[in-house]
């Protein structure tokens, strides 16, 4: 049973290890894969208990697994993006390896199993309570409490072995490595927990990185705003919404006038800053139901659902205003940058306005904008514009 699950906790050190070589989690991918190591180590010298000299098999064997399980809880606290107790636990390490040393070759025969199980349980604990409690916004109350409780209960077998050994003489008599139904249970207890822990880490590492990779296909690297893919499947599902409830929407497109001056006088950085103040400007500036966007370069969308033409026109004189009063501070420019935006406004309220269609008269109207002179506001009209480039919405 004990090779069984030598066995297993070799295999998962090595995923560790390629998980972290993968970049995944990496820092603390690289100590549950060294924790892992030095808890497979620590069992190993158990299993060799009968051949090895005490201070092998005995006390070196649950020095490795007291650090072994250290690391793990050490590599769930910056999974968990807690600092690190390396205080705590350094002083922890040195008093288990003293005491231990002390009921190996000087304390009655129950204090080694008492000193040496006891703690383990609580690093456990420890960690199970840093998973349920620091993971919860993160993953929900079920993964986080699911992922703790096998730490939990390894650590609740640990801690009853520690507490009962003075009183159970059986507990004392035999190594966790000799046959024994207790042992047995001990030892399966430990196999499946080991199973569920490892497994468990997995698919919170897994988890996190999908949700990553999903955050950045729908949005901007630069603003932290959605991007144009982004933006265009809340505009699908309000152009739906209007086909089935007719509910009306209306969007903004807002373009920085001039704007590769900026870039040309001040470097391309001063530019990014520009973008990044702008996309904070319009989110300020906005209610909470509106939706802002970075369609590409420098021109911005903003989603208003639920609003008609008159809260559009609103809105865009509100925004128009705000981007005047902006001023960025920008590296190497002795005064803050001030800019302008020309905005586009078109509102779709009637149930059978495509999507397509509705973001053509959304573009006519901000080219009508920029040709009638820049810092100014144009809504659509019916149709579009006939000398407005028709540009197709690409996502
Ligand atoms: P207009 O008033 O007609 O809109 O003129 P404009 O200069 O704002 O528009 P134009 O399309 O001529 O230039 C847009 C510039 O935006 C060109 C491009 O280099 C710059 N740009 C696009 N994306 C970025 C970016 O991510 N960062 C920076 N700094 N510049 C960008
Ligand atoms: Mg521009
Ligand atoms: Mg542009």
């Amino acid at each position: 049973m004990l090779t069984a699950l030598l066995i297993q906790q070799g295999l998962f050190a090595l995923l560790w290890v390629v998980l972290g070589a993968l970049r995944m989690a990496r820092r603390s991918a690289w100590h549950w894969a060294l924790g892992v190591t030095a808890v497979t180590g620590g069992l190993s010298l158990i299993v060799l208990r009968d051949v090895t000299p005490r201070w092998l098999g005995f006390w070196l064997s649950c020095v490795l697994l007291y650090g072994g399980f250290v690391l793990l809880w050490r590599g769930t606290e910056i999974f968990a993006r807690k600092k690190p107790a390396d205080r705590a636990h350094a002083i922890g390490f040195v008093l288990y390896c003293v005491l231990l040393a002390w009921a190996t070759w000087q304390g009655p025969a129950w204090t080694f199993v008492s000193v040496g199980s006891a703690p383990l349980g609580y690093v456990l604990w420890r960690t199970a309570w840093t998973v349920q409690s620091r993971l919860r916004d993160e993953f929900g109350a079920p993964v986080s409490v699911g992922c703790a409780m096998p730490f939990w209960l390894i650590g609740l077998v640990l801690v009853l072995r520690g507490t009962l050994a003075p009183f159970v003489p059986q507990l004392t008599g035999t190594s966790v490595h000799s046959a024994g139904a207790g042992n047995l249970g001990t030892a399966l207890v430990f196999v499946g927990c080991g199973l569920v822990i490892n497994l468990g880490l997995v698919a919170l590492v897994t988890s996190r990185m999908l949700r990553r990779l999903q955050r950045a296909s729908d949005h901007d690297g630069l603003t932290g705003l959605l991007n144009r893919r982004g933006i265009h499947a809340r505009l699908l599902q309000e152009s739906r919404r209007l086909a089935r409830h007719g509910a009306a929407y209306s969007v903004l497109s807002i373009d920085i006038d001039h704007f590769k001056r900026i870039n040309d006088q001040h470097g391309h950085p001063a530019g990014d800053a520009v973008l990044q103040a702008l996309g904070r400007t319009l989110v300020e500036a906005g209610r909470d139901v509106d939706l802002a966007a970075r369609a590409g370069g420098e021109e911005f969308w903003i989603l208003l659902p639920g609003t008609t033409a008159d809260g559009a026109r609103r809105a865009a004189d509100r925004l128009l205003q705000a981007v005047r009063d902006m001023r960025v501070q920008v590296a190497g420019a002795d005064r803050p940058l001030t800019l302008t935006v020309s905005i586009g406004i078109v509102t779709a309220d009637r149930p059978n306005d495509l999507l397509e269609a509705v973001m053509q008269r959304l573009d006519a109207a901000l080219y009508r904008a920029k040709q009638a002179g820049r810092d100014r506001i144009e809504a659509a009209q019916g149709v579009a514009a006939s000398n407005a480039p028709q540009r197709a919405v690409t996502t």
